[in-house]
């Protein structure tokens, strides 16, 4: 790693990653900032990807206890589009130019592998060429395969934390970390390009817990890494704890764009709710996706994992020109296309 050794930024060692980890020094956050979008660079040059995100769904069997869609939230008002619906955002998205549409959603029962696979034949039939990603959380292996033989190429599955101790402070008892990174195994085994992922600055987290992240996803070695700031939800039992921050976020982002040179790291939503150049800063930092949301505008706010998400007021078509605004502002350059991992087949 030619880079970072010239930089003086030791990514090797656990050491090495905690002191990046926790580096607060302005100077020593730059030079790891300007590493990670060299390595970006010399992978995708300067282009960022545009993904159509979908929430098509905000009934959730499961309880998580940072999510604001949880089971026990009686105050979230519920919604699921139809297939028709559904249909309906990815002409809008197809229209505005997007080749990859991402299904996101609750944990929904309504929405069986039967009904799934219905939804996919049909959007696999009108756009054979398009990327379809789901995200819809744990099912078994067998329903994996069928949705992979139904269209779907890709799948985004956050482990959310690496660390068992962690994981049991963030779920529920019925939820376990072993079955989350069996999911994610499965999935890179039957053929999708994969996303894990992790979420910056939720209770009880500790630097430990972030290098526990970056040596799990080292292990796994994903096509796609999604990093946030986790971001308090009024109405679940973390309403009350602080937000994620945003420096500690970036600094995450680029330890992995350095670890995982031609991962595709989006630039989330919740980095741009914590700050108002959040995105731009997350591609300084070595990301090089953007999901700008083709939900419904009356369901937007619905979809509401955390308090002041952003974007909600806007419709698809200004939410891809507002994008692509900022994107050129900071010099990077709008990608339209597919966008698939760019680096061959990662070693298992
Ligand atoms: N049910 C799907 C999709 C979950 S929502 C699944 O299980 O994968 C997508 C992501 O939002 C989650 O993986 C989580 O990392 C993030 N998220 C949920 N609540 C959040 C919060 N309060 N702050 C920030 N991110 C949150």
């Amino acid at each position: 790693m030619a880079e970072t050794h010239a930089a003086g930024l030791d990514v090797t060692s656990d050491a090495g990653l905690l002191e990046l980890i926790g580096a607060e020094d302005p100077e020593r956050e730059e030079a790891l900032f300007a590493a990670a979008r060299n390595v970006r660079a010399a992978s995708y040059g300067q282009d960022v990807y545009f993904r159509g995100l979908i929430e098509f769904t905000n009934h959730c069997k499961n309880n998580c206890y940072y999510c604001g869609i949880r089971r026990d939230n009686r105050r979230v008002e519920r919604y699921r589009l139809s297939p028709e619906g559904i249909l309906n955002c990815c002409k809008m998205g197809d229209l505005l130019g997007y080749r990859t549409f991402v299904l996101q959603g609750g944990e929904d029962p309504w929405f069986t592998d039967d009904r799934i696979v219905e939804i996919l034949q049909a959007i696999r039939g009108e756009y054979p060429g398009h990327a379809i990603t789901l995200s819809i959380g744990e099912r078994s292996r067998e329903s994996y395969e069928r949705f992979f033989r139904a269209g779907a190429n890709r799948y985004l599955l956050r482990h959310e934390t690496a660390a068992e101790d962690h994981y049991r402070k963030l779920h529920p008892e019925s939820m376990s970390l072993r079955e989350r990174k069996q999911c994610l195994v499965n999935l890179r085994e039957i053929g999708y390009q994969v996303g894990a992922g992790f979420m910056v600055g939720t209770p009880f987290q500790t630097p430990g817990h972030l290098l526990a992240d970056l040596r799990f996803l080292q292990e796994l070695r994903p096509h796609m890494v999604g990093i946030g700031p986790f971001i308090p939800q009024a109405d679940t039992p973390f309403g009350g704890c602080p937000q994620g921050s945003l420096r500690q976020t970036l600094r995450m982002i680029a330890l992995t764009r350095l670890l995982l040179p031609h991962a595709l790291i989006p630039a989330t939503t919740a980095l741009g709710t914590i700050s108002p150049t959040g995105r731009e800063k997350g591609l300084m930092a070595g990301a090089n996706v953007v999901m700008p949301n083709l939900s419904p505008k009356n369901v937007r706010k619905l979809y509401a994992l955390y308090d002041n998400k952003i974007c909600t007021g806007d419709e698809a078509a200004e939410c891809r020109l507002c994008m692509e605004g900022r994107i050129r502002d900071f010099c990077f350059v709008p990608n339209l296309a597919r966008g698939d991992y760019a680096g061959g087949v990662p070693a298992p």
